[in-house]
């Protein structure tokens, strides 16, 4: 039988009703008291690093998660992190940067309502959670949501209530979780490489989302600020340089100070292809500027962080960049 660490975190599916609304209150044994048959599919053990609504997580917590995982990787064969859905996406991403290559499972879930809830996704989800953990050809980092497996660099959060509250964006959903079945659809290839753990972000990584009529200045403010910018800019990427709001002057300055800039879609799916258009062309071919492609901009802000926790050299950050992790690009 498979040894299963369960990392409790906090989030919705372990929150009560207080008079100021859900609060993350449940511990991991009461997490456990309601899923009676758990025990039969695997050892599962249990303890509790956070108990936070994932609006307060911030990146020291993936490091504290990253930090227990290697700490306990040897004694178990998989872990499953229970945590709020509405930054599980970004947690999702930082472990695949954090812990890379992992032949053991790292599944992520959580749920829309409160396991104590009489009707509730919570109970279905930690148990396809523990049901996927359990196979051998689950390998790296996961969401397990609402009956589907998806990358840990691959995931949104696209609705705030419904159970359905993940997609896997530009990717296919690794796996599908039934009662009966998992049917996996991407292969989890054999790693190749030894499990490898980080223990360093650099969080100063400002998304910019670009609306019309937005002042170019607000990129010299943030250059005071932080030292990557990932601009959500329009379709397949671009940056207005019309009139008096001109951003490409802007991007000149920033990026001759050492400031990392890359440019992303605020549209959801099918990534950036920013040479397609001048207003892109000029902005990738002019400056030290890259481009997300399909990268998730949470996976994008992200892999930023983890790469500037290395290194904040040009060309060094561009090879990291551009390098797949756990499928997170498709170049
Ligand atoms: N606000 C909650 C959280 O992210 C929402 C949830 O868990 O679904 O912690």
């Amino acid at each position: 039988m498979k040894k299963i660490l369960l990392l409790a975190t906090g989030g919705t599916i372990a929150s009560v009703k207080s008079d100021e609304g859900l609060v993350p209150a449940a511990t991991p044994a009461q997490l456990l008291a309601a899923l009676p048959d758990a025990q039969k599919l695997c050892r599962l053990e249990a303890r509790q690093l956070f108990n936070l609504d994932s609006t307060n997580f911030q990146p020291e917590h993936w490091l504290a998660l990253a930090a227990e995982i290697h700490r306990c990787y040897r004694e178990y064969d998989g872990f499953i992190i229970t945590h709020g859905t509405d930054t599980m996406a970004y947690t999702a991403a930082a472990l695949s940067y954090l812990v890379q290559n992992s032949e053991k499972p790292i599944v992520l879930t959580g749920a829309q309502r409160p396991i104590s809830d009489p009707v509730t996704d919570a109970k279905k989800n930690l148990l396809d959670s523990i049901r996927f953990a359990c196979r051998e050809q689950s390998q790296g980092v996961y969401i397990v949501f609402d009956g589907k497996a998806i990358l840990g660099t691959r995931a949104r959060k696209v609705r705030t209530k419904s159970y359905s509250a993940f997609e896997s964006i530009n990717y296919p959903v690794a796996a599908f979780i039934d009662e009966r079945r998992i049917l996996q659809y991407v292969d989890t290839e054999d790693q190749a490489q030894p499990v490898t753990f980080y223990n360093r972000l650099h969080p100063k990584v400002f998304v910019l989302k670009l609306i019309p009529g937005i002042e170019p200045e607000v990129l010299e403010y943030l250059s005071g600020h932080y030292d990557a910018i990932v601009i959500e800019s329009y379709g397949v990427g671009g940056v207005p340089f019309y009139g008096q709001r001109n951003f490409l002057e802007k991007l000149q300055a920033l990026t001759e100070s050492g400031k990392i800039v890359v440019i992303a879609t605020q549209v959801m799916l099918e990534g950036s292809d920013a040479e397609l258009y001048e207003v892109g062309f000029k902005a990738i071919n002019r400056y030290n500027v890259l481009q997300a492609y399909d990268m998730t901009v949470e996976a994008a802000a992200v892999k930023l962080m983890w790469i500037m926790g290395q290194t904040r050299d040009f060309a060094q950050v561009k090879r990291l960049f551009y390098r797949p992790i756990h499928h997170d690009v498709m170049l």
